[in-house]
């Protein structure tokens, strides 16, 4: 029989927050650097921990109206007895941000790290996180390294069957913006990562009702995109965006990424402030 036990967010967030402190590789390593100036330079903030219910109705909702896609795999799939979803936000520090900030055309290579080392970094830490639940009695999942994760395509939709930053709205970490990365207090630029797990740790209570309540409308994005991808009318812009990712990928492979609509921003690192119109 699947059976969770009880825990409470504060020491959820205390065991991620020492973790942070004390885990090796919040840096770009000397001998990867695509340049000095990247060298030595810490990829992320501590992070933003938002909890969610594993039977969120919200959830179901994704895949049902396929606000992601039709073959969307919730919580209790990923984990028979899930009880709750936790979410991360890991906000790129100063130096990443301003770095990004710079650039025109092709992302800074603070960014490129951010992306690729501080991504495997990221999941290297949430392994040991789930280790650590493990050894207090709690069962983990953790999809971005979970071997189902899938990203497919059907001839007419293609996505993922795990949603990081849908699943950090659920947990009441944030609210989309026009770039479609999601807006939290810490702001736009980071990356988001979840676990699964059949602990019972009560849900947070989401801080808005609108999904795209933090963003102003402002358009800073639709001006600092190189691919012309962001409009105020949304429609195609994934693909531009994934042609200009695609030659990011020619010129640094084996790193990718871009996020010029996510640095030199209002929402950059923070809620902006509202437009009187
Ligand atoms: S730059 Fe402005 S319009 Fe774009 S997501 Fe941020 S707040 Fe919204
Ligand atoms: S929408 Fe895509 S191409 Fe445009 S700035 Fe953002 S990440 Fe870059």
């Amino acid at each position: 029989m699947c059976k969770g036990k009880s825990m409470e967010k504060n020491l959820i967030e205390k065991i991620i927050y020492d973790l942070y402190e004390s885990f090796p590789g919040n840096r770009v390593e000397e001998e990867l650097a695509l340049s000095p100036e990247a060298a030595g330079i810490r990829f992320f903030e501590k992070p933003l921990v938002g909890i969610g219910a594993a039977d969120d109705p919200l959830f179901e909702k994704l895949r049902s109206e396929e606000v992601v896609v039709s073959w969307y795999m919730m919580p209790e799939e990923w984990l028979c007895g899930a009880k709750s979803v936790i979410s991360m936000f890991f906000p790129f520090t100063e130096e990443v941000r301003k770095a990004n900030g710079q650039c025109r055309e092709m992302p800074a290579h603070a960014w490129l790290h951010g992306r690729i080392e501080g991504q495997n970094y990221l999941e290297e830490l949430l392994e040991e996180f789930c280790r650590k639940l493990n050894e207090l009695g709690l069962r983990t999942c953790l999809p971005t390294t979970d071997n189902r994760l899938r990203a497919v395509m059907d001839g007419v939709r293609s996505g993922s069957n795990w949603s990081e930053r849908h699943t950090a709205y659920i947990c009441g970490l944030g609210t989309f913006g026009m770039s479609n990365g999601l807006i939290t207090e810490k702001g736009i630029a980071g990356r988001f990562i979840s676990v699964i797990t059949d602990g019972d740790i009560p849900a947070d209570t989401r801080p808005y009702t609108e999904i795209f309540e933090y963003c102003n409308g402002c358009g800073a994005c639709i001006r600092r995109c190189p691919a012309g991808s962001i409009t105020r009318e949304g429609g195609n812009g994934k693909k531009k965006c994934s042609e200009h990712n695609d030659k990011v990928y020619d010129k640094y492979y084996p790193r990718y990424g871009c996020g010029l609509c996510q640095t030199r921003v209002p929402c950059e690192s923070r809620i902006p402030p509202k437009i009187n119109r």
